[in-house]
């Protein structure tokens, strides 16, 4: 058995994978200074026919939820139909990206098949997204544009924030409220190792600087993560097949899924389920938003 068996419940059995991030895709085209998936050390992905087997064996060990994410996932030239097998498979799919390469014309083509898109947005400053690595001094312009096009398809929409010393003390509730997710997720920087190390110290935040951002938009409902919940709790897949883990600070990576057991693979990086519901990650999200948050 492996060293961390966390996912274990009381009576010795495995709790189903119900939500897993796919990072499929190593590349990405931003150079967030806060990236904690950068992924330099992973060379190759899997084939396209090997990809398309992920959903199923997943499916397999009870996952409901499938998330495709990078580096970034439109990278990916067969995205699509791994978004579609997903579905097919009756998982509830999200792709989670920067926004830089997501067009009208791909939200529409896929519209059917997906059921909520993330994109990542830190600041209402272009300037101060510039700074941060994320775009090319447009990124929020393109948020902008685009999220017009995924409320019109239908698509939930969620918006990922990452709070660092750059934009702790901003105050983003207009930019929010006219982008109107269904979800607004708001990280604390997080340091791991081999990944950010060049920037992590002039971006970090304290756990009150952190509260501060938050308490600041609490009528916009934030889903807060601060370091200490985000570490361990999440179901994470490489482009390779492999679960990998972050609470130690550094990531790990087990066997793929592709020649071993799921939850068997699992065991060598391990996975805090208490710590997964603790931070809200099963959440409803089969329900079609029609309402807004706020
Ligand atoms: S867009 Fe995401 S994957 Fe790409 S550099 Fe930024 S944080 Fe990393």
């Amino acid at each position: 058995m492996g060293c961390e068996q966390k996912h274990l419940n009381h009576t010795n059995e495995y709790f189903p994978l119900v939500s897993v991030n796919w990072h499929l895709w190593p590349r990405c085209l931003n150079n967030c200074k806060f990236c904690f998936g950068t992924f330099n050390e992973i060379k190759s992905v899997l084939t396209k026919e090997e990809a398309l087997r992920i959903p199923s064996v997943l499916k397999s060990a009870g996952t409901e939820k499938l998330s495709f994410t990078g580096g970034e996932p439109l990278l990916c030239p067969h995205l699509g139909d791994l978004i579609i097998e997903a579905k097919n498979l009756d998982l509830t799919t999200m792709l989670i990206t920067s926004g830089s390469l997501l067009t009208k014309k791909f939200i529409e083509e896929y519209s059917s098949y997906i059921d909520w898109i993330a994109l990542s947005v830190d600041s209402s400053n272009e300037e101060t997204q510039y700074k941060l690595g994320r775009g090319s001094g447009n990124h929020i312009q393109k948020i902008k544009e685009i999220v017009q096009d995924i409320h019109i398809a239908g698509i939930n929409l969620k918006i990922n924030t990452v709070v660092t010393s750059l934009n702790w003390e901003e105050e983003m509730s207009e930019l929010i409220r006219e982008l109107s997710p269904q979800r607004w997720k708001v990280f604390q920087v997080l340091s791991v190792k081999g990944q950010n190390d060049d920037y992590f110290q002039s971006l970090q935040i304290s756990n009150k600087q952190f509260e501060t951002f938050i308490s600041m938009h609490k009528n916009l409902n934030p889903v807060a993560e601060n370091n200490k919940i985000m570490r361990g709790s999440y179901l994470m897949l490489d482009a390779l097949g492999r679960f990998f883990q972050n609470s130690k600070g550094y990531l790990e990576y087990s066997n793929s899924i592709l020649g071993t057991n799921p939850q068997e693979a699992l065991d060598k990086v391990g996975w805090d389920y208490q710590k997964f519901l603790k931070r809200g990650g099963n959440y409803n999200w089969n329900l079609k938003m029609k309402e807004e948050l706020f």
